[in-house]
């Protein structure tokens, strides 16, 4: 207690208005839980499209867009001139007791942006595994079946059924156990590591053999492209062939376009590569510019099976999160981002390609893919896919924010860099970002 109250005598002594990284860190280990990990002991002061100042004045250039959610950049102004619109009239009335004209309209948008001839209709919550959860309550209401199927990699949230649904133990499952149950997971395909299309698709086979008939599956999760899991493409025959199994079982098809989606893969939703429609999307993150806000979508017959009180929450679909979402859709189209994370994710995958090249990083850069701006390389030893460079990655992402660069690591081995631009960035910054991160690496692979 003593040495808390220390520490924040020590920053008032430094200046009560600007306290260092440094104290806040001292501060921060004190009064935080321990579980909630923080990638690098550096405090936020303020931030601007893909630029943030820490509380000691430093600039970063934003690689990592509070993971996926600024593909408009921080503080759009469009963005905040709505939300700052909706709160001189009302910050909360909760949708169930006094509903309001933007989550109507917020739903009439996203029924329209999920692909397929189906008739839509969507729900809102407030955060990403509230989504997944959602979205499993309903594909159980609809089928009245338990089962649910999910990747090897594939990460969904940290609430119980996020966690079950998860395919990657450490550091999300590790003692908050048991989760709930008639949960199975197969091998997502990724090419890079051997695991082809057919293998993926005949271990599911052999999860309806061995473990739950598939008249007993409600649903199938699969992210387009894993996310935290390491930025894995589906192959567009993969998600084709799911669509099929799951037309001939009743499944429903689950969509978690959470960290893909809204502009980040070229296209609004990353499904619209594979020409497949979903039953179901899940959405958050980039969909409300940094409010919190996530939404089920998906077609009517399905999303109706809840019965009414059934869905929703108190702060489900708040009038801040729908008025940035509307804006965000809006900047979306009109800034044209779809075809700028083309651009900027093929300025990305060039750089990394020709660094894959130099004799001093041929043998580390193991493999550079991404989709639009979805884009990531992943770290090896002597170029083998087998010999993940985890400590290389970590200390990677250490001196690229020392350096000025926020980049973050993902990967179920912890050696994967992946690049979350801020669609709003101009050419200058994603050049200058490129060239802190190429610095570092060959500084630390070199030197
Ligand atoms: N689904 C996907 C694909 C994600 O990437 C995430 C978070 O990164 C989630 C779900 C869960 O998000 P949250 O922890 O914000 O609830």
């Amino acid at each position: 207690m003593s040495e808390v109250r220390d520490v924040i005598e020590l920053d008032a002594s430094i200046g009560a208005a600007r306290p260092s990284n440094a104290a806040l860190q001292a501060r921060r280990q004190q009064a935080v839980a321990r579980g909630v990990a923080t990638m690098l002991p550096l405090f936020a002061e303020r931030a601007r499209n893909a630029e943030v100042w820490d509380v000691e004045g430093n600039r970063y250039v934003d690689f990592a867009s509070g993971i996926a959610v600024l593909n408009t950049g921080h503080l759009h102004p469009k963005v905040t001139a709505a939300v700052s619109e909706q709160l001189s009239r009302f910050s909360h009335t909760c949708f169930q007791v006094m509903p309001y004209e933007s989550y109507v309209r917020l739903a009439e948008r996203l029924n329209a942006l999920v692909p397929g001839p189906s008739a839509k209709k969507t729900m809102l919550v407030s955060t990403d595994a509230e989504a997944i959860e959602n979205a499993i309550k309903i594909a159980r209401a609809h089928t009245r079946r338990p089962g649910v199927l999910a990747f090897s990699g594939g990460f969904h949230g940290r609430t119980m059924m996020g966690m079950a649904v998860t395919g990657k133990v450490a550091p999300y499952k590790i003692g908050f156990g048991p989760f709930p149950g008639e949960v199975y997971h197969a091998p997502f395909p990724v090419a890079y590591h051997g695991v082809s299309v057919e293998a993926s698709i005949a271990a599911i086979e052999t999860i309806f053999r061995a473990d739950i008939e598939p008249a007993r599956v409600a649903a199938m999760v699969v992210e387009p492209v894993q996310g935290e899991g390491g930025f894995y493409l589906a192959p567009p025959a993969f998600l084709q062939q799911l669509r099929r199994i799951c037309d001939s079982h009743g499944i429903v098809l689950v969509i978690d376009e959470v960290q893909t989606g809204f502009g980040r893969t070229g296209r609004m939703l990353a499904i619209e590569h594979s020409g497949v429609e979903p039953d179901l999307v899940t959405m958050a993150k980039s969909l409300a510019g940094g409010f919190p806000l996530s939404a089920v979508t998906g077609k009517a017959e399905i999303m109706d099976a809840a019965e009414p009180g059934g869905l929703g929450g108190t702060y489900a679909g708040s009038p801040l999160g729908c008025a940035a979402a509307l804006a965000v859709l809006d900047t979306i189209e009109r800034e044209g981002l779809c075809a700028r994370a083309d651009v900027i994710g093929g300025m990305i995958k060039d750089r990394l390609n020709v660094l894959a090249r130099t004799p001093e990083l041929r043998q580390c850069i193991g493999d550079v893919r991404g989709l639009g701006a979805m884009v990531a390389m992943e770290l090896v030893e002597a170029g083998d896919p087998d010999r993940p460079a985890a400590s290389l990655t970590k200390e990677l992402v250490l001196l690229c924010a020392r350096r000025g660069l926020l980049v973050l690591a993902c990967g179920t081995r912890g050696n994967v860099i992946r690049f979350l631009v801020p669609l709003t960035a101009g050419d200058a910054i994603v050049e200058e970002g490129l060239s802190i991160l190429a610095q570092a690496l060959t500084d630390l692979v070199a030197g």
